[in-house]
């Protein structure tokens, strides 16, 4: 035990676990690199997109050099996607640092923060970390319950949480549910909607008119490169709100935390529609493979608007470790107090036929 006079809040904190490594599952099975594969982390599996490796080559050689801290062209370019200005955009080292700016504006000891039963782990952590109170409002039938959630509010409530789709659990909340917790929640409190799967959707509500429209100050909406744009590596992702609030959470983002090779790489990644959308249809018709084979295995799964889905498997440890003998790298969810399920993302097809062998001879011998 250090003696060093800790942040108290520190304490009981608990680390984040991530998805597993394939170098580190090879290692430690003694298996060749190229025989793992990692269904774990809601990652594309088509890859980055080549013209953003491309983007990324002609970017090395100006490696010495400070990246621009403003992003300005890649803030162009998606304020030009997205129909805003680059005032409402600000950019973090993967989503998860935008929940870290968050943190430091609006969480500190007597704040509540609201969230989901099953939500993103990273909320509670940073809002603990900051000292602030978790409201945990539970959920039905592993989604959220949005109506709930807004009467969890209170005047101490400074930051609500709505993943939708959410990770772990790949539910969505209703277009007409969202749109009412959006119009309901009060003035003091900071919406964050994460949409970090929102480009899976068919048709996704289109909640960037909002913030667009100035008509709320107290939204903010979050995607990221991580997972549709296959650029998980690289760490980007982004926030959307009004000016104002995006000035207040550029006074705690570090100068150059978005390095060169990023808005190299996302600018290009942008441009890239066609690798978008074989991902979407990649993972459209994995889904429904994993749908039909887990079905018939007499595992249904939960049914998912994002490029993973949650599978009731009795004792998701066993079947965790059991798959990971057979070199498929899944996500036990334990962690998220869901002891007897499994996260899987989609992959390539081969690599979803091969999970369904596997859980087809694990499943057959389940304990
Ligand atoms: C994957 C994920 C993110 C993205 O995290 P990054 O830091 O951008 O890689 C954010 N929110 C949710 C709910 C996620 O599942």
């Amino acid at each position: 035990m250090t003696t060093l006079p800790l942040n108290p809040a520190l304490g009981d904190l608990p680390v984040y676990q991530p998805g597993r490594p394939i170098d580190e599952v090879a290692r430690e099975l003694g298996l060749p690199v190229g025989q793992v594969i990692k269904l774990a982390s809601n990652e594309n599996p088509l890859g980055p997109s080549p013209r953003a490796l491309e983007a990324m080559g002609r970017a090395l050689a100006q490696l010495h050099l400070y990246p621009d801290g403003s992003a300005f062209y890649l803030k162009a370019r998606l304020a030009a996607q997205l129909g805003v200005t680059p005032e409402h955009l600000i950019l973090g080292n993967g989503s998860n640092e935008i929940i870290e700016f968050i943190g430091h504006a609006l969480m500190r000891p007597g704040a509540e923060v609201v969230v989901s039963q099953y939500c993103f782990a990273i909320y509670p952590i940073i809002a603990r970390m900051m000292g602030a109170r978790v409201v945990t409002v539970p959920s039905v039938k592993l989604g959220h319950d949005l109506p709930a959630m807004a009467r969890a509010v209170s005047p101490a409530t400074t930051v609500m949480f709505v993943a939708n789709p959410n990770n772990p659990t790949g539910t969505l909340s209703s277009p007409d549910e969202v749109r009412a917790l959006v119009a309901s929640v009060p003035p003091h409190v900071l919406l964050v909607m994460d949409e970090a799967y929102v480009e899976f959707l068919e048709t996704p509500l289109d909640l960037v008119g909002e913030v667009r429209e100035g008509a709320r100050p107290n939204l903010l909406l979050m995607r990221t490169f991580s997972k549709i744009h296959g650029l998980a590596g690289l760490r980007l992702g982004y926030g959307i709100a009004s000016p104002s609030l995006i000035a207040v959470l550029e006074k705690v983002r570090q100068p150059f935390n978005i390095n060169a090779l990023v808005q190299a790489g996302a600018l290009a990644a942008l441009e890239d529609t066609a690798h978008v959308e074989r991902t979407r249809a990649n993972n459209r018709e994995g889904l429904a493979y994993y749908e039909r084979e887990l079905a018939a295995l007499g595992y249904p799964l939960v049914p998912s608007a994002a490029n993973f889905f949650l599978v009731r498997v009795g004792n998701g440890q066993r079947v965790f470790t059991e798959l990971q003998k057979r070199g498929i790298i899944t996500r036990p969810m334990a962690g998220y107090q869901l002891p007897e399920y499994l996260r899987i993302s989609v992959g390539t097809p081969a690599e979803n036929r091969r999970c369904v062998e596997a859980l087809r001879e694990v499943l057959a011998k389940a304990g």
